[in-house]
């Protein structure tokens, strides 16, 4: 039985993980931290550095914000606590130094994009990139998502760029009419991505890839916090045989 700690087990995403662990046969939920968080099931701390020092867990999950997972991480990592973590802000560099503070055998987890769809988008946006010239990245988000393009886009676009060794001869930003600009889309490593913002929408993504005569679209839609679950407990279902810093759900799918 993997014990489990959720760090932001009173949020949109930590109530969610607290559903899924509770609901899987193979972990169960040790504790909660959460400075807003209320009674629960489980123990429950104030702060991070009280979990640690009462114990009992392997794995902690963060779904916090960005200004205070690397507090969290910094308490927990050099105790030789595996972190799955799902908040986003933390630099590459931030990682890598967060991940340097743990012992051997301990292993701090990753993931921009916790749903396995879009893991699979990616992948799938990879293999098609070399057999089709052009190709554009549309995201489309609720309206309270406060970064544009999403982290999934760019890297989405950074990889179909990694995969092919051809510059796209699709019109680009200069034959947008002044005072239009953007009608292109941002451009990243040369492949335009367009953000759409909207109620009704959680994440949706598409890649369409062009070629003589033919269009090839892959979607991914996200419909609710459900769809980061499986993703999340494969996460924690791996840590625990990894260590020093793992970046990105593909490492445990394909
Ligand atoms: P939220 O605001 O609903 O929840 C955050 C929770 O963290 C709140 O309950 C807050 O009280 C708690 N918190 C604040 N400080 C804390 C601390 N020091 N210790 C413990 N808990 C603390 O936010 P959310 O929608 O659940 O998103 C959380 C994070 O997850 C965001 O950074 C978001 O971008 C990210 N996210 C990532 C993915 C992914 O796939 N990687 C998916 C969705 C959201």
């Amino acid at each position: 039985m993997i014990k489990v700690a959720v760090a932001g087990y009173a949020g949109r995403m930590g109530s969610a993980v607290v559903e899924a662990v509770s609901a899987a046969d193979d972990m169960v939920v040790a504790c909660g931290i959460d400075p807003f968080g209320g009674e629960a099931e489980f123990p429950t701390y104030k702060d991070i550095a009280s979990a640690v020092a009462a114990g009992g867990f392997d794995v902690l999950v963060d779904f916090t914000q960005p200004s205070v997972v690397a507090g969290n991480l910094e308490a927990a990592l050099p105790a030789g606590i595996d972190c799955v973590v799902g908040t986003t802000g933390l630099s590459n560099e931030k990682l890598e130094s967060l991940a340097a503070m743990a012992p051997e055998g301990t292993c701090l987890f990753y993931a921009p994009n916790f749903t396995t769809g879009a893991v699979l988008m990616m992948q799938f946006a990879k293999a098609a990139a070399p057999f089709f010239p052009e190709a554009e990245v549309i995201e489309f988000h609720h309206a309270k998502k406060k970064d544009a393009p999403s982290g999934t886009a760019v890297r989405t676009a950074q990889m179909i760029a990694e995969a092919r060794d051809f510059t796209s001869t699709a019109p680009g930003k200069e034959t947008e009419i002044d005072g239009y600009e953007g009608a292109r889309g941002t451009l990243v490593d040369g492949v335009p991505v367009h953000s759409v913002r909207s109620m009704g929408f959680v994440a949706t993504q598409e890649v369409i890839f062009g070629s003589m005569g033919q269009t090839l679209t892959i979607k991914h839609d996200s419909w609710d916090r459900t769809s980061y679950m499986p993703g999340v407990l494969l996460g924690i279902r791996n840590v625990g045989e990894l260590s020093g810093l793992v970046v990105g759900l593909e490492n445990f799918m394909l």
